[in-house]
């Protein structure tokens, strides 16, 4: 590899996670703001705008609930309950949560990724 390529190639590598705390930090400005201010009225039968995921009434059904099901999942932020950092949790996470994972409707993300590793860890 000579000097120009390796360098360009460094710097590919640099700025893809740098791209992605970006993203993070927009996703996490938005979700702040929607949680404050509400979402509006969901009108999304057909397209759901981005940090929204549809529902799927059919994966919940494993859900035993006096209330109503989600019709969708929203970004949401939450501060990890170990090292107080403040986390996404996207509306498609929450979406596999619920559908894929079949979690509890009201068992919510309460740690950061690398606090669940270790508590993991610990057992
Ligand atoms: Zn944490």
């Amino acid at each position: 590899m000579d000097w120009a390529r390796r360098e360009e190639f460094a710097s590919e590598m640099s700025k893809k996670p740098r791209k992605e705390e970006m993203e993070r930090d927009r996703r996490i400005r938005r979700a702040k703001m929607w949680e404050k201010h509400g979402i509006g009225q969901p009108a999304w039968e057909e397209e759901v705008p981005d940090g929204v995921a549809k529902a799927d009434a059919e994966a919940l059904s494993h859900v035993k609930t006096h209330g109503e099901l989600p019709r969708f999942y929203i970004d949401r932020v939450f501060i990890c309950r170990d090292c107080g950092s403040e986390e996404l949790w996207t509306a498609e996470q929450q979406k596999w949560w619920y559908e894929e994972a079949k979690a509890h409707i009201d068992a919510v993300a309460v740690r950061c990724r690398d606090c669940r590793k270790k508590a993991k860890e610990k057992g």
